[in-house]
């Protein structure tokens, strides 16, 4: 299949639509879905609030709705290019708002920030990391970002959890819920199609992000995101993914056992890297050596703490106080290479 064309639809199955909307940054895309649903349809993810994207769903309802309503309106999770124009969609069509219980609250957390305190937060993470002056005062002159990137959700919503089931056009889909890419993020698998709606949990060209966020700065993603994996391989060999970049493919178990892969590779390295105490950023400029984009900055640190707390909660690595009062981190001397 050839890949459509930025905001083209494509139709995956009867009644299974896909829609792609273009992203002004990478992956240059979001894929959003739209399920045949009684006397309407279903949107699975809204996609970002960027210019033209109103317009883009205009000509998309327009032209594959079959002058047939939304009638729900699923968000996967909290990150901006997927539930970004959500309030506006529910609001168009009057059609409730579907997402699990922490991204809901994680959205309307992150709307109800002050101005900039979140910044704030990150600016707190990288000074702590060890980042470069130049990242910290990049942080201050950017304009806060989640409240220009999404609309208002609506007060009210429909809760989805892992193991619930979903009627959708007379078909039964599972919940199924992946983790550490985002806290809950929901995904959908209907046995009778062989297909799962993977958002971004399972990718077929690039491994998802995985980062600690700036409030949680213990936390362990990299184990949720791996242990949430693991609950995808009873699903069938033969299983069609859609996920929310990328082609739709097949080979969701070889897929699953590279990012494990890919992931016990970056720990192995940074193990090994670690046998010399180093700031977090100095630990994830090992595996990030070629970035230096201060728009980037954050996603290496962050991306770099997940891979580090894994190997702190493990007991590979201890963390210690440095002369400079900044977290270094070692390999613990059990575990040598
Ligand atoms: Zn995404």
């Amino acid at each position: 299949m050839q890949p459509p064309l930025p905001g083209e639809t494509t139709q995956i199955l009867p009644g299974l639509v896909r829609v792609r909307v273009p992203l002004p940054f990478p992956p240059g895309h979001v894929n959003c879905w739209l399920l045949r649903d009684g006397e309407g349809w279903l949107v699975v993810d809204a996609g970002p609030r960027v210019e033209g994207a109103v317009e883009l769903w205009q000509s998309v309802f327009d032209s594959v709705l079959e002058g047939l309503p939304v009638t729900r309106v699923l968000i996967t999770h909290f990150h901006y290019d997927h539930v970004g124009l959500a309030g506006w969609m529910c609001r168009h069509w009057r059609a409730p708002l579907l997402m699990s219980r922490t991204e809901y609250l994680l959205t309307r957390m992150l709307l109800a920030e002050e101005s900039g305190s979140l910044n704030r937060q990150q600016q707190e993470m990288g000074r702590a990391a060890g980042a470069p002056e130049r990242y910290i005062a990049h942080l201050t002159a950017r304009p806060p970002l989640y409240r220009s990137e999404v609309m208002g959700l609506p007060p009210t919503y429909q809760v989805l959890g892992g193991g619930d089931t979903l009627k959708i056009g007379g078909r039964s889909w599972q919940v199924r819920i992946g983790r550490g890419h985002a806290p809950e993020m929901v995904c959908l698998y209907c046995p009778e199609l062989g297909v799962l709606i993977g958002a971004d949990q399972i990718l077929p060209r690039i491994s998802p992000y995985i980062g600690v966020l700036s409030w949680e700065p213990d936390a362990d993603p990299l184990a949720d995101f791996l242990g949430s994996n693991d609950s995808f391989r009873d699903l069938p060999a033969g299983t069609m993914v859609l996920p929310s970049h990328g082609e739709p493919f097949n080979g969701l178990h070889a897929r699953i056992e590279a990012l494990d892969a890919h992931h016990a590779e970056r720990l192995a390295t940074l193990t090994e890297a670690l046998a010399t105490p180093m700031t977090a950023y100095e630990a994830a400029r090992v595996l990030f050596p070629r970035v230096v984009d201060d728009s980037q900055v954050g996603f290496v640190i962050g991306e770099g703490l997940a891979h580090i707390n894994r190997l702190v909660t493990a007991g590979t690595v201890l963390r210690e106080r440095g002369a400079d009062g900044l977290p270094r981190y070692r390999r613990a001397p059990t575990h040598q290479g």
